[in-house]
C-alpha cells in the first residue's frame, strides 16, 4: 500500500477560535499569530494507492468559489486540486474512491469544479465519493452556527449524479481501511484509520486537526459539541496511546504526523514527524 501526503494549500484561521477557551498568551506560544490575530493552517489530504484503488482522503477548498467568500480563508499556496494531483504523479481519472471526512467547505471544496459556463461537476468523475448519511442529513439541515460552513455547490452535483455513497455505520470500506465515525466536530465525521501491519495510521480528520489539539484543553471553537470531543479523545487516547499508533494531522501546519503519550495532567505529542518518516521506520 503507498500512502502520499497531498497538500490542497493553506488558510489562515482566527487564532482565538482555533484553540477554543485556551488563553493567547498559551496558544501564541506554539502557533505565533499574526496582525490580524490568525493563525495558518495548511489543508493535508492523505492518498493512499493499494494497487487497485487510489483513495483520496478529503479535498481541500477549491478554487471555484468567489474572492468574497474566499477572502474569509486568507488562502495562499495551491489550491489546484487537479494540478496538485498531477505535481504528485495522478490524474483525476485515476482516483477511484474520494472519502469526504465531513462536508464543510475546507475538506469538500475540492470535490466538484466549476466550468467555464458555470457549470458544477465532479471533480473526481470516474470516482465513489464516500460519506457518512449522518453528516449527510446534517448538511441538508444546518443550523445557523455551522451553515457557513456547508455550500451544497460542494456536494449537490455528487448527489445528482449518483457519485455519493453513505456510510451508517463504523466500517472496512477495503482491507485495512476503516471509517469511524464521530459526533464532537459536526455530526459523524469520519476518521480514516489505516492498518499497515501491526501499526495503524489515523487520518483523524478535525477531531484532532494539530498536535497541539491532542491536550484535552485543547478544542475548537467551531466543534458542535466540546464536551461530546473530550469524551472522543479520552476513548481514542486509550487505544492509540499503549499501541504507539500514528495520527495524520489535516490542518497542522508544522506537524504532518505524531506519536502521543500520557503524563499526569493529561496527552501530548511524544514525537512528531513526516509521513515519509513514519513509513521508513515502521
Ligand atoms: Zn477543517
Amino acid at each position: 500500500m503507498k500512502l502520499k501526503t497531498i497538500n490542497a494549500g493553506f488558510v489562515k484561521v482566527d487564532g482565538g477560535a482555533f484553540f477554543g477557551v485556551v488563553p493567547k498568551v498559551l496558544w501564541q506560544k506554539l502557533i505565533p499569530a499574526d496582525e490580524n490575530n490568525l493563525v495558518p493552517n495548511i489543508l493535508r489530504l492523505l492518498l493512499i494507492d493499494d494497487g487497485q484503488h487510489v483513495i483520496l482522503i478529503d479535498t481541500g477548498l477549491g478554487n471555484k468559489q468567489d474572492e468574497k467568500f474566499f477572502k474569509n480563508y486568507h488562502r495562499y499556496g495551491n489550491h489546484n486540486l487537479p494540478e496538485v494531483l498531477q505535481e504528485n504523479g495522478y490524474s483525476v481519472d485515476q482516483v477511484t474512491d474520494v472519502i469526504l471526512t465531513h462536508l464543510h467547505a475546507d475538506h469538500s471544496g475540492g470535490a466538484v469544479l466549476k466550468d467555464g459556463q458555470n457549470n458544477y461537476l465532479p471533480a473526481f468523475p470516474k470516482a465513489k465519493y464516500w460519506v457518512s448519511l449522518d453528516q449527510w442529513n446534517h448538511a441538508l439541515n444546518p443550523n445557523q452556527r455551522e451553515k457557513a460552513a456547508f455550500l451544497p455547490e460542494n456536494y449537490m452535483p455528487l448527489y445528482e449524479q449518483g457519485l455519493l455513497h453513505f456510510v451508517d455505520k463504523d466500517t472496512e470500506i477495503y482491507p485495512n481501511i476503516f471509517l469511524k465515525h464521530r459526533y464532537g466536530h459536526t455530526r459523524g465525521l469520519l476518521s480514516v484509520h489505516i492498518k499497515l501491519g501491526n501499526r495503524w495510521l489515523i487520518y483523524a480528520s478535525d477531531f484532532l486537526p494539530t498536535a497541539y489539539h491532542i491536550y484535552e484543553p485543547y478544542i475548537m471553537s467551531y466543534d458542535i459539541c466540546a464536551e461530546k470531543t473530550l469524551q472522543e479523545k479520552a476513548e481514542f487516547f486509550q487505544w492509540v496511546v499503549e499501541q504507539d499508533h500514528c495520527i495524520f494531522f489535516n490542518h497542522d501546519p508544522y506537524n504532518e504526523c505524531g506519536i502521543i503519550y500520557r503524563d499526569k495532567k493529561g496527552h501530548k505529542v511524544k514525537e512528531t514527524f513526516t509521513l515519509e518518516e513514519f513509513l521508513a521506520r515502521k
